[in-house]
């Protein structure tokens, strides 16, 4: 812990000790007044708000929710001070609130069951804390992106408007249910999956099931292709790259006597590794003809791009480090799992080095696991969170300011991606296309995805 950071970091944690009930009651309401992806008025207005109370001058997002505002001194990296981003996602999902609570949702069938409640108030929390510190060694952006459950979501469109531009890392959480509240998860390298989705519709002539020969065994063709694209898949991909097809939905045919004309799979491809993921679409479609033309049907593919993997950097993980154990202590540091759900800040690493952390939430009994309605967590890690970002900030600041020769000084500043040729761009492209949702979410306990 460098002295800057120390002095500014123990600030921090008094005054999330003298702050706590602040920070529960915005996490109750938050909580209480979920909305969804891109509609995320009321929670901007209250965001902006509380902002704005604190002297702070947040400015909304070209989305038209979700906010961008800037903490500390230096010039915004126009030209020289350091500028560190710390993001927080600010959507619910559309799943009924089962908690019997006195913060539960007033909002019939929205509840806030990915903790993106916490995520908010731990960056409001960071925002209002160093907004009454002096001598602050950069500015933190703090970045409140809207519609992190949607594909494509708001990641992308924080990227391609240029809300990150002169920035050199970005830090985010994301809460944990298997990880105990007061403990911090860090993982080098991808800690969420890249996810897309995958719909193959089979056509054929349809026909008697006493005779087959005539016609094109449609159910036949599609459990051909149920069997044989995930393993045709493992023997095409470099195993280390841990990409997987599982199917989620299978529809063909109604009478026992009858071959159907038409027949579906809907699946999700997932992948840790960026570059593979990067081939994945050209080498499913590929594979999928390949089957199919074995069988006779007809097939048409439907290939959603989701999110890249969080693929950690390991300078930023470091920072993440040094502050988890001024926060939390070195016992508390935990690994994190891999998580093969999705988690859209991924994109983020299109235009600088990015860090997600696990916050731990769990308090006790059996875990409440995300996308559920029954998920809570222990709201002693909001404190937790505040600080870890608050000091992960101060620290990144200090190591950009200063860069040792030849070491891990600040890496190059961000710089919009030029329209058309990022992966951002393209998804941005997609999203005003189709506004189609999916399930990219993992519901595993622990899995952490977004
Ligand atoms: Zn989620
Ligand atoms: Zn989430």
């Amino acid at each position: 812990m460098t002295p800057i950071a120390d002095k500014l970091g123990a600030a921090v944690d008094e005054w999330v000790a003298g702050h706590h009930a602040d920070l529960v009651s915005i996490r109750r309401h938050l909580h209480a007044h979920p909305e969804l992806a891109f509609a995320e008025f009321e929670t901007t207005s209250f965001i902006e708000q509380r902002l704005r109370a604190a002297g702070l001058e947040p400015r909304r997002l070209p989305t038209g929710t979700g906010l961008v505002c800037e903490v500390g001194s230096g010039d915004g990296g126009a030209g020289g001070g350091p500028v560190v981003v710390l993001r927080a996602d600010i959507d619910a999902l559309p799943l009924a609130d089962l908690k019997d609570v006195p913060y539960a949702s007033t909002r019939e069938g929205l509840c806030h069951a990915c903790g993106h409640d916490v995520h908010t108030t731990v960056i409001l929390g960071v925002a209002l804390a160093l907004a009454e510190l002096d001598g602050m060694p950069g500015r933190v952006r703090c970045v409140f992106q809207p519609a992190e459950e949607t594909v494509p979501g708001g990641a992308t469109e924080v990227v391609a408007s240029g809300v990150l531009d002169g920035a050199s890392r970005a830090f985010a959480l994301h809460c944990d249910p298997a990880v105990p509240a007061g403990k911090v998860g860090l993982r080098t390298g991808a800690i969420t999956a890249a996810c897309d989705r995958m719909d193959v519709t089979l056509t054929g002539p349809g026909g008697h099931t006493a005779r087959p020969q005539l016609t094109v065994d449609l159910v036949d063709a599609l459990g051909r292709l149920i069997t044989d694209l995930p393993s045709l898949l493992s023997r095409q991909v470099d195993p280390r790259a841990g990409m997987s097809l599982v199917w989620g939905a299978v529809n063909a045919g109604v009478a026992a006597n009858a071959i159907p004309q038409r027949g579906t799979l809907r699946g999700t491809v997932r992948v840790l590794d960026r570059e593979a993921w990067k081939g994945a679409e050209d080498l499913l479609r590929s594979l999928v003809e390949r089957v199919a033309a074995t069988t006779g049907a007809e097939v048409g593919v439907d290939y959603i791009r989701g999110v890249p993997p969080v693929v950690n950097d390991p300078r930023a993980v470091a920072l993440l480090r040094s502050a988890a154990i001024g926060t939390v202590g070195g016992e508390n540091v935990v690994l994190s799992a891999q998580s093969m759900g999705g988690e859209d800040f991924g994109w983020f690493a299109d235009v600088m080095p990015i860090a997600l952390a696990r916050l731990g939430t769990h308090g006790g009994g059996a875990p409440l696991d995300l996308h559920r309605g029954t998920f809570d967590v222990d709201e002693r890690a909001i404190g937790v969170g505040v600080r870890l970002l608050a000091r992960t900030a101060l620290l990144a600041l200090e190591a950009d300011a200063e860069p040792s020769p030849g070491s891990s000084g600040a890496p190059p500043r961000t710089r919009r991606p030029a329209p058309g040729d990022t992966s951002a761009r393209r998804a941005v492209d997609e999203r005003r296309e189709s506004q189609d949702e999916h399930d990219r979410r993992d519901d595993r306990p622990g899995a952490g995805g977004g």
